[in-house]
């Protein structure tokens, strides 16, 4: 793809564009560390990177975008790890945090409006100085952006309370992919705002489209934008609803069983209402006590969470609580080792110092089989290498990451060991469960985790608003990949030495001593011989062809199973 650099420059202005090699690999990367083989689906660098300033310059980005055919990667903070803001096709990536304004509160409506680049972290600052704050943020909240968590959906810091983000949004303003700008649900900007005819025309275009295909009708537009992790447009605005910030209590308790801890979780939800409620497990917890000496908690499996009411309620809350820990055998910790486990909600990374590289693995399960999940994910990916955490929604289901410590220096075992993550979806599914997350890796699973009627009603949304496949290609929806040049010559090889086998040994296996006594003798040998080859290199074509043609799907359903397999033919740990 050849990118004219200058007419971009000219739309978002020379200093919001870069295309040094540096940036552009580096936001090819999120925060999960690939494989080399991944390599062969993602590319290693953006063709260049954007960061507008202005609505206008952004509408007017993407419109030549689209006229120009050119993929585009929305991008937050990359502080995900499902490949959702990896380039895939030869892409330009549009980074939204120079977009993080502060648009809208109303502290009597309790809503507020934002830019979709603005951090949690930021946002919440702001709220709490207004005697307000959060009903949900994620715990990478310091570097997430509002834009980035909206798109991919989730639990987070207070879901045992208001559950999925999903819920607290209340509006969204997108671009769509060919340069329209939409607005769903209701979005308020202090500030005048010239853009009201545009998501005015937008909005009607969408309507009429929508309205051709009678299955669509009901399509919520909020929806469209949410969990569909930027392949529908581009969000640019968000409004949220926010909360007042009454009394805040920190509680933890500590048990030896991850039965007794997911009791006492489950009886908490059935009698109070506990703003966060999060899990770490006895090998999460010995790993901690590794690398602190100030965690006394060794070995333990740690709830821990906190409460957020009025005085009276607090107490109540406090005294059942207290009940149901001892109830269970559990230890309810002091006030001190409470607040620790609360400040240590952003810090799940922590534990990537004993690694040294990190792989997660995330599903989302029914509460009620967590402790079986837990054992049977022991069992697969060992206790010694892994910490499992989970955090509480208020919906019955947890989401649950299982850390595998690793190296990723040592390439071999690195990259065969790459299934791991991919292992707990398929547990998670024998439990009730799904993967936490589709984005990129979990294409293969964007059935279990939408639903047929839900994925088959996006995928005609995707068609109408964008035909062209523009906007996050790949992701969700999945599609052809640019498999490199090792992988097509490794299609070639496969073919070939499967065809050239075959018809070396295939009739001996089969019985059929006659045949190859016909082939092998010295002159049929002659006339024979360039025919076996023709039919090993048509069958090295055919494998090239294979590789060239292969979906995401297929390659990720094929290729992770074959690691596995080799990892243990070589008994690799
Ligand atoms: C320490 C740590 C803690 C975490 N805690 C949580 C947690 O509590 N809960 C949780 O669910 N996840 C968590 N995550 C994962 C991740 O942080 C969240 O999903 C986060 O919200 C992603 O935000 P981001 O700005 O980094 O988005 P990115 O990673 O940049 O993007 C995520 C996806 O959203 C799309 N996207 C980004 N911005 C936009 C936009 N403006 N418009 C359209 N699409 C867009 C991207 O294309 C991509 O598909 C954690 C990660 C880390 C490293």
């Amino acid at each position: 793809m050849k990118l004219n650099v200058q007419e971009i420059e000219d739309i978002v202005g020379a200093d919001n564009v870069s295309i040094t090699d540096e940036t552009r690999a580096l936001y090819a990367r999120d925060i999960s560390s690939l494989p080399g083989l991944a390599g062969q689906i993602v590319k290693n660098a953006f063709k260049l990177v954007v960061q507008p300033v202005t609505m206008k310059s952004l509408i007017a980005l993407i419109k030549y975008t689209n006229e120009k055919g050119i993929p585009i990667v929305p991008r937050g903070s990359g502080t995900s790890g499902w490949g959702g803001a990896l380039p895939i096709k030869e892409s330009i990536c549009i980074s939204m945090i120079r977009m993080s304004r502060i648009r809208h509160v109303d502290e009597y409506g309790l809503h507020v409006t934002v830019e979709a680049g603005i951090t949690w972290r930021e946002l919440l600052m702001f709220l709490e100085q207004a005697g307000l704050t959060l009903p949900v943020y994620p715990s990478s909240a310091a570097a997430a952006t509002v834009g980035g968590f909206v798109a991919s959906g989730g639990f987070g810091i207070g879901s045992a309370k208001h559950g999925n983000i999903k819920s607290q949004v209340t509006g969204i303003e997108a671009i769509l992919p060919n340069g329209m700008l939409v607005r769903a649900g209701s979005i308020l900007c202090s500030e005048i705002d010239d853009l009201d005819e545009d998501a005015l025309l937008g909005g009607q275009w969408l309507g009429r489209m929508v309205q051709k295909d009678t299955s669509l009708e009901q399509t919520d537009l909020l929806e469209l934008f949410m969990e569909t992790y930027g392949t529908f447009g581009l969000i640019t605005k968000v409004s949220l609803r926010v909360i007042p910030k009454l009394m805040f209590r920190a509680f933890a308790g500590r048990f030896d069983t991850m039965e007794s801890m997911m009791n006492v979780v489950s009886t908490i939800l059935e009698h109070a209402e506990p703003y966060h409620m999060r899990f770490i497990t006895d090998s999460y917890s010995s790993k901690v006590f590794a690398l602190r000496s100030g965690d006394n908690e060794f070995g333990k499996f740690i709830l821990s969470g906190a409460l957020m009411n009025t005085i009276y309620e607090l107490e109540e809350e406090v005294e059942l609580i207290t009940r149901v820990v001892h109830e269970h055998g559990g230890v309810l910790l002091s006030d001190g080792r409470a607040e620790y486990h609360w400040s240590e909600r952003f810090y799940p990374l922590r534990i990537k110092n004993l690694g040294p590289s990190l792989v997660p693995a995330e599903a989302i399960l029914p509460i009620s089989s967590v402790t079986e999940m837990y054992d049977d994910t022991i069992k697969a990916l060992g206790r010694k290498s892994v910490g499992i955490e989970g955090t509480i929604g208020n919906n019955g289901m947890t989401s649950f990451l299982a850390w595998i410590l690793d190296d990723e220096r040592k390439t071999i075992s690195y990259t065969l060991g790459w299934h791991r993550s991919f292992d707990l979806a398929r547990l998670a599914k024998n439990h009730g469960g799904k993967p936490y997350a589709v984005a990129l890796w979990n294409v293969p699973y964007a059935r279990e985790f939408y639903g047929d009627n839900e994925l088959d009603k996006l995928a005609k949304m995707k068609q109408i608003v964008d035909p062209k496949n523009l906007m996050n290609p790949m992701k969700v929806f999945g599609g052809r990949i640019e498999a490199g040049k090792e992988s097509q010559a490794f299609g070639f090889l496969s073919g070939y030495m499967a065809a050239l086998l075959v018809q070396m040994f295939g009739p001996t296996l089969l019985g059929w001593s006659w045949l190859s006594d016909i082939l092998w003798t010295s002159t049929s040998s002659q006339i024979i011989l360039p025919i076996i080859y023709l039919i090993s290199i048509l069958g090295g074509i055919a494998g090239f062809l294979f590789i060239r043609f292969l979906s995401l799907r297929r390659a990720l359903k094929l290729g992770i199973p074959l690691l596995k397999i080799i990892r243990k033919i070589l008994r690799l740990k």
